[in-house]
């Protein structure tokens, strides 16, 4: 952070307990409890691109420089204006963009999901009349997707996914599309299981209908952008370029490594772009424009990406790409070769889902013998007939690593075997299914969190393979109810 100047500094810097460095120290104490970062064990919620301190120092250090600038008024803080058109520039130039493309900055996947979202419904509104939209959605489309629908009043449309390539039929997302649909999503790939929807396929049928199509590539935008200029590369286009693709989604802080509070949304035009746009000139304020949900933002997140963007370039990211898919094609091969486990559908990058391929195995539990070892992989229940798998997001920190972690997976899976799967308390499921969630009050919902085992003030179990197994043997809707409840128990007042 930028330094004030030392007249206005309080004075708590009188209090030995209140130093910079004992401060600091507290915080390096709170994040003991973490996970790492840093050094590529960590596969899920952090992107680490293994280059070393320098990188993530001139993240740190223009982050600071543009802390304090506010990207709520552009007027006064002109520099915000130059650094972002910069960024979206070079996104929109790699994603298939043209001349008309637009764009907005944004901090993270669920802020650009929900933006594209908010401007086809105000686009269907006021082109189509549209006043009940629909949103289409494989049922692998990110849960900010059905955010953006409970936000912003849309019904969700579910596509069902092919249990074998985990990718909806175009066919049957075209069928699924009414006078009331305000847009239809596609993954590049999805995040559940690393696939590639079929883009162009649906993107045409919705082009036909009249009708929006946003390609959500949060995750693997960046990556396959760069993968796709490879030589040899056989990954098809999913960009801006695509007949009938009417936005796209894409993090700048998972595979272009910048610090987190940074993501792109880009459209076909600004016309488009100006629906999701809220101005108001109706209170006795400042007049108020805002391209994004945010009012008052720190220029930090976007200074940080512009600074790590132009450091590591095109050049830089291409091989970062090649890095990347690389190991992960080296763990795919070698999870497969690891009996009692097999990777779902044909990941097109570096995100691999992985499911047990024997009864006595359960991946919940090898996660948690996994964990044990040092690595972190994330457990994904398994929903809509789909089955329950670990995913792996794989970056170019895991590098030269792909040994030890197939030998500590290998390890928990024979730890898994001799444990047993974890399953739900059938009495319990039994009669949670009897439970209306709508009716659940307080303390009945304290109840059966002490059932599940999440009973003492929010406290996490060590072992989450037997709470995983019974959230995913309850109806969604109780589900629901029930998790805020969890995290609520965790933030509450010391
Ligand atoms: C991560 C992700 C999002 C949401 O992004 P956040 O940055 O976590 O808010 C949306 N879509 C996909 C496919 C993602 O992987």
């Amino acid at each position: 952070m930028t330094a004030p100047p030392p007249e206005t500094r309080s004075d708590n810097d009188a209090d030995a307990k209140a130093s910079a460095a004992g401060i600091l120290a507290d915080l390096d104490a709170l994040r003991g409890a973490d996970l790492p970062v840093y050094g590529g064990r960590t596969l899920a919620y952090v992107y680490d691109a293994g280059l070393g301190p320098e990188t993530a120092d001139l993240a740190e250090r223009a982050y600071a420089a543009m802390a304090g600038v506010n990207g709520l008024d552009m007027t006064a803080f002109p520099s915000v204006v130059a650094l972002e058109n910069d960024v979206v520039g070079t996104t929109a130039r790699l994603l298939g963009g043209g001349p008309d493309t637009a764009g907005t900055f944004t901090s993270g996947g669920t802020e650009s999901c929900l933006l594209a979202v908010l401007t086809a419904r105000e686009h269907a509104r006021a082109t189509r009349g549209v006043t009940d939209p629909q949103l289409v959605l494989p049922v692998t489309a990110h849960a900010a997707f059905r955010k953006a629908a409970h936000l912003f009043g849309l019904d969700v449309v579910d596509i069902p996914v092919d249990p074998e390539t985990f990718t909806p039929d175009p066919d049957a997302m075209a069928a699924a599309i009414t006078d009331r649909t305000a847009l239809v999503v596609v993954s590049a790939p999805s995040y559940p299981h690393g696939v590639l929807d079929p883009v162009a396929a649906v993107a045409g049928h919705a082009a036909a209908r009249g009708v929006l199509c946003h390609v959500d590539a949060c995750i693997g935008g960046w990556l396959l952008g760069h993968a796709r200029r490879l030589p040899g590369s056989a990954i098809p286009d999913f960009g801006l370029a695509v007949p009938g693709v009417t936005s796209l989604s894409v993090d700048l802080h998972k595979y272009a490594y910048t610090p987190k509070g940074a993501s792109v949304v880009l459209f076909r035009d600004a016309e488009l772009r100006r629906h999701g746009y809220f101005a108001s000139a109706s209170w006795p304020g400042y007049p108020v424009v805002n391209a994004t949900l945010q009012g008052t933002k720190s220029a930090g997140p976007l200074a940080a990406a512009w600074a790590v963007l132009r450091h590591i370039g095109d050049a830089g990211y291409a091989d970062l790409a090649d890095r990347t898919l690389r190991t992960a094609a080296e763990l795919r091969a070698g999870i497969a070769a690891i009996p009692g486990l097999r990777i779902l559908g044909e990941p097109v990058g570096s995100l691999l889902a992985v499911a047990s391929a024997d009864p006595a195995v359960d991946v919940f539990v090898v996660a948690d013998c996994l964990r044990a070892h040092g690595w972190y992989i994330q457990p994904q229940p398994g929903v809509g007939g789909l089955p329950r798998t670990v995913h792996l997001t794989v970056t170019a920190a895991a590098a030269g690593k792909t040994a030890g972690l197939l030998d500590a997976l290998a390890a928990a899976v024979a730890e898994a075997r001799t444990l047993g799967p974890a399953e739900a308390d059938p009495g319990l499921v039994e009669a949670a299914a009897l439970i209306d969630p709508a009716a659940l009050t307080a303390a009945e919902s304290a109840a059966i969190l002490e059932l599940a085992g999440l009973g003492g003030g929010g406290a996490m179990p060590e072992r989450m393979a037997p709470v995983l197994a019974l959230l995913e043997q309850l109806p969604a809707a109780l589900a629901e109810r029930l998790l805020p409840d969890v995290i609520g128990g965790l933030f509450r007042l010391p």
